[in-house]
């Protein structure tokens, strides 16, 4: 993860006003500085907080089906997701590294107990379409 991209990361998570006035949470007060100190690689390398999905698998994941993550907005990597949606971004402690995936059907509704077997269960369908790919593009080269 280089600086850039964290900075992008961070940027893309700021709260702002949607051209129709929808408020759209996020970081209102969390400086980038505060965010860096925040973030923890091994943290970032040890995947989904619910499912346990590595960034690069995501990315995987996303070049297969493009179009299906909000048109390709989403899903390329690993995204910020409020454990409890109760909490303001702002709060730290309370920010966990989600996939596309997890964030979606969590959404605001689950608590992070109620997510645990839905996230097993996501993780196991995600691996599935990874490993079922590759299967395809070892066939390929047969
Ligand atoms: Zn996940």
């Amino acid at each position: 993860m280089t600086r850039a991209e964290l900075k992008k990361i961070f940027d893309g998570k700021k709260e702002y006003l949607t051209k129709r006035g929808v408020l759209v949470k996020g970081f209102k007060l969390t400086t980038f500085t505060m965010f860096e100190d925040w973030f923890n690689l091994e943290i970032f390398e040890q995947g989904c907080h619910y499912c346990g999905l590595k960034n690069e698998e995501c990315y995987r994941l996303f070049l297969l089906r493009p179009y299906a993550t909000r048109n390709g907005k989403r899903g390329r990597r690993l995204e910020l997701d409020r454990m409890s949606p109760l909490l303001e971004y702002d709060e730290l402690h309370n920010i966990r590294w989600c996939c596309y995936w997890c964030n979606n059907a969590k959404s605001n509704f689950f608590s992070e107990a109620e997510f645990r077997p839905v996230a097993a269960e996501m993780g196991k369908a995600l691996r599935k379409v990874l490993e079922t790919e590759a299967a395809g593009q070892l066939g390929q080269l047969a």
